[in-house]
């Protein structure tokens, strides 16, 4: 069989841990044997990028700002204890998905990959809730600080023409700690703007919430914006689809995701996408089976899975152990990365590969062949074998060597 053929490259940040021992194995397993596959890579495990001091993250986004398309693997974002854990460390960077997204000051889509047999927590849950995660600023582009002294602390904006703007934080008596944070008109707007497209090309309603009755003119800009694009951009368009733009407060919100059916897009500002994505994976089944793809306004897509680097399982593996660890949104990553290089450079037969090994991928599970961590939440009566990471892989290699004949 002749591999298929790319013309070129899309940007590819390898990752640390069990996910980068699951990378290796896809591209051997999956990709490699169909695909002549055209990579530009990056080395985003934690040590490479302490020897570059974070120049590689920034290099990768760079160059995902120049080719369009990225596939990312989990990466450590090292805390205290990671720094006790690698003490070659010589700084704490700052995590890469952070940096890549102020880079690409996009916003990060996120959705489960739903089957049959695994009903969501939720019983009413019927379609997937997709969460857009404004990927910019706010606490991950923040500056903190620790004070020990009575004092006082003031936020001053000083603009180019000379005009300054100072507010009193808080005066306190003792030991403190600060937080800087912002977000520019800019990026939220381009939050906006992505998410009215993506609920456009998805049909589907838009909700959006914040906390703008304490944050009155931090989340009041959010909203404002929000809504200025509606009006003025989006809502023609939503009333010819039948689709809703709707904004409530995020506590309501979660309240009313709760007992919805499902099937929209929900808007989230930065902390709020990271805290509801995960909450949102766990009910539909697993994190193992979240999907991420972070979009620039420019179309740029960068896909990853939303899980971490699955760190206990690598321990084990590092002991010679086998482990079952579920490669399937490290999979849609790689098939959504290669389906979105093959529409822009017009090559309908990577398309239908990426189609093809998410298909290879949801028939294995459908036969009853998964990862451990999906055992559990099949329907009682289906029948499932539980089977470790590169038995699964297999599995899903000869689905997929059979469909592409
Ligand atoms: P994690 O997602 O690795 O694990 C959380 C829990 O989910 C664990 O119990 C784990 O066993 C389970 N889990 C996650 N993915 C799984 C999979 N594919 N198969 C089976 N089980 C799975 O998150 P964590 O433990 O909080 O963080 C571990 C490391 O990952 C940290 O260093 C963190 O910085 C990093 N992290 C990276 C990203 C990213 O790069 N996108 C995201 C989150 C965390």
């Amino acid at each position: 069989m002749d591999k298929i053929k790319m013309t070129t490259p899309l940007v590819e940040m390898d990752g640390d841990e069990m996910t980068r021992v699951l990378w290796a194995w896809i591209k051997e397993k999956l990709i490699l044997p169909f695909v002549d596959l055209k990579t530009e890579y990056y080395d985003l495990g934690l040590l490479h990028r302490n020897e570059t001091r974070d120049q590689v993250t920034i290099d990768a986004a760079n160059a995902t700002k120049r080719l369009g398309v990225a596939v990312k693997c989990a990466t450590i974002t090292p805390n205290r204890q990671r720094m006790e854990e690698y003490p070659q460390l010589t700084e704490m960077w700052k995590s890469p998905n952070g940096t890549i997204r102020a880079i690409l000051d996009g916003t990060a889509f996120r959705a489960p990959i739903v089957l049959p047999m695994i009903h969501p927590v939720v019983k009413n849950w019927e379609a997937p809730i997709t969460i857009a995660r404004h990927a910019y600023g706010d606490m991950y582009k923040a500056v903190d600080m620790v004070t020990e002294e009575p004092g006082t602390a003031t936020l001053t904006f000083k603009g180019e023409s000379g005009a300054e703007k100072t507010l009193t934080v808080q005066t306190v008596s003792g030991p403190a700690v600060w937080q800087g944070q912002h977000n520019t008109e800019k990026s939220i707007r381009a939050f906006a703007r992505s998410c009215f497209q993506y609920a456009i090309n998805q049909r589907q309603d838009l909700w959006f919430s914040t906390k703008d009755t304490i944050s009155k003119v931090y989340d009041g800009e959010f909203k404002r914006i929000f809504e200025e694009e509606y009006e003025t951009t989006y809502k023609v368009e939503f009333e010819r689809l039948g689709l809703t733009y709707f904004y409530t407060l995020i506590d309501d919100a979660v309240a009313r995701v709760i007992r919805s059916r499902g099937g929209f897009i929900w808007a989230l500002k930065n902390y709020d996408g990271d805290v509801m994505s995960d909450m949102v994976a766990t009910a539909f089944g697993s994190l193992a089976m979240m999907t991420s793809v972070l979009v620039s306004p420019d179309g740029t897509m960068e896909f990853e899975a939303s899980h971490g680097t699955v760190t206990r399982h690598y321990y084990k593996y590092l002991k010679g152990e086998k482990t079952s660890t579920n490669p399937i949104a490290t999979i849609f990553a790689w098939s959504g990365g290669l389906k979105r290089r093959g529409e822009l450079d017009g090559l309908p037969e990577l398309v239908q590969f990426g189609q093809a090994l998410e298909d290879a991928s949801l028939e294995t599970l459908k036969d009853g062949v998964m990862t451990k961590d999906l055992l559990g939440l099949v329907e009682p009566g289906f029948q499932a074998r539980g089977v470790d990471s590169e038995e699964f892989l297999d599995e899903i290699a000869k689905r997929l060597a059979d469909k592409l004949g």
